[in-house]
């Protein structure tokens, strides 16, 4: 049958427009479930209602794959200034390991070498200062480095210094997210808020007695990603993946992150349903919808999967998707495009969104990035994209929030969500028609990209060009 663009576009966007349920989902994952820590019986919880939200749009499946997953959680932490009893703001940094210490303060500025060489022996056995931002003027190294070389010079506990402002504090992570995988050794990690940090830098050339205390456990829990999907007809066989993670860091109700990309994934399998069933026109591939857990525990739930289903001798092995697009705080301004890994599908892509006539840009990363979900995928050699997060025109304050309690259902951006699942759902199946065998051949294998990621080992976050 041919297929009358026209018409399908105009109920795509219309359905995304009119039929929405953004605001709804939202609620739901953001005020009545919360927080949704991977492992957590809240994770779980998100991950029924968006299942039987899927259920309900009508996707031929939506089930839940369930995984375990290495988890850590904590309670009571505190800094206290041994003397004078005052305490200081404190947030322990994700898989921080448990410590109780009271030590004298060092303040080693930025944690750069040059600095920490100065200060010498000073560093092993205290409680030793270091800003997150990095150093003016000189080349951006990322923080987990700097942590790196503070726990190779000894340093008992670190109080990281907040960039954000105004008492907010976000949790981070101190694993290596490209290079090394986590180093199992590194030193204990405490954040500061911005003000409380520079009242320590203040008063750390007397080096107080400082106690640091993070009361936290490592366990193993259940996590549970969803799987959704919509057969294909021409080649039901072969798959595309539009996927984003539906957990959050403790504490925090995620709106942007991501709440966003959850509901673009829901939005989207929605619109294309309704399609489906309204105007008859299924996709020509099959499209997979996906939501995974553990995102902010070190892509533990994408990563699952990806062994699940498409490494070799997988314990369910199938085709691999010729496309994973992951979706990541969408709160960032309306749609500019997709970020590709691998540049094979540059121009194929492209073509497709020129189709759309809405100036949608296909671009490639200039390294390898593994900041979200779409890492291993890449690292399966399967072609996964991202959409414009970091360096792009028309940011919004919203994209600010993640990783923290503010991080609500406001700051997620309705309209706009609307527009990407409108989009989304175009170029999905429009990229669904095209036979596998048209698609650009993807030359790599998973050891070609190895090396890329030890070539690429520790920089920081990419470019796009
Ligand atoms: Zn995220």
């Amino acid at each position: 049958m041919a297929l009358d663009w026209h018409q399908i576009d105009r109920f795509l966007m219309g359905e995304a427009w009119a039929g929405s349920l953004i605001q709804q989902h939202v609620a739901e994952l953001c005020d009545v479930i919360g927080p949704r820590w991977g492992g957590s019986p809240e994770d779980r919880q998100a991950a029924e209602y968006i299942r039987d939200q899927m259920k309900q749009a009508g996707l031929d499946r939506a089930e839940i794959e369930p995984f375990t997953i290495d988890t850590w959680d904590h309670a009571a932490v505190s800094i206290t200034l041994v003397e004078s009893g005052r305490a200081i703001a404190s947030l322990p940094f994700l898989r921080c390991k448990p410590i109780d210490i009271a030590a004298p303060l060092i303040d080693a500025g930025y944690a750069t070498t040059h600095e920490i060489e100065s200060l010498g022996d000073t560093i092993n056995g205290a409680v030793v200062l270091a800003a997150i931002s990095p150093e003016p003027f000189t080349a951006a190294e990322p923080f987990t480095r700097r942590l790196s070389y503070l726990t190779d010079a000894g340093a008992a506990c670190v109080i990281a210094v907040e960039p954000k402002t105004g008492g907010r504090m976000e949790y981070s992570s101190s694993d290596e997210w490209l290079n090394l995988g986590p180093r199992g050794d590194v030193v204990a990690v405490v954040k500061t808020s911005s003000e409380d940090g520079a009242y320590l830098q203040r008063i750390a050339g007397e080096h107080p007695i400082i106690r640091v205390s993070v009361d936290a456990r490592f366990f193993e829990s259940e996590a549970h990603n969803t799987v959704a999907e919509l057969t294909g007809t021409t080649h039901p066989e072969r798959h595309l993946i539009l996927a984003g993670h539906h957990d959050t860091v403790l504490g925090a109700p995620g709106g942007n992150d991501n709440a966003s990309g959850t509901i673009g994934v829901m939005e989207t399998a929605r619109v294309m349903t309704a399609l489906a069933r309204e105007l008859g026109v299924r996709p020509g591939m099959s499209i997979r919808f996906a939501t995974w857990s553990g995102e902010e525990q070190r892509l533990q739930g994408a990563r699952a999967y990806v062994a699940r289903h498409y490494i070799e001798d997988a314990l369910e092995q199938e085709l691999k998707p010729l496309l994973n697009v992951n979706l990541d705080e969408l709160s960032t301004g309306h749609m500019k495009g997709v970020v590709l890994h691998f540049p094979h599908l540059r121009e194929f892509v492209q073509e497709q969104l020129d189709t759309m006539n809405d100036g949608l840009k296909c671009h490639v990363l200039d390294h390898m990035d593994a900041h979200s979900d779409h890492f291993p995928f890449a690292e399966a050699a399967i072609e996964s994209s991202i959409l414009w997060r970091w360096r792009f025109w028309g940011r919004h304050e919203d994209a600010n929030f993640h990783h923290e309690q503010w991080d609500a259902a406001n700051k997620l951006n309705t309209r706009e969500l609307k527009e990407y699942a409108g989009q989304l759902a175009r170029l999905l199946l429009r990229l669904s028609y095209i036979p596998p065998d048209e698609w650009p051949e993807n030359p790599l294998s998973v050891s070609d990209v190895q090396k890329m990621i030890d070539r690429d080992a520790g920089k920081s976050h990419p470019v796009f060009h």
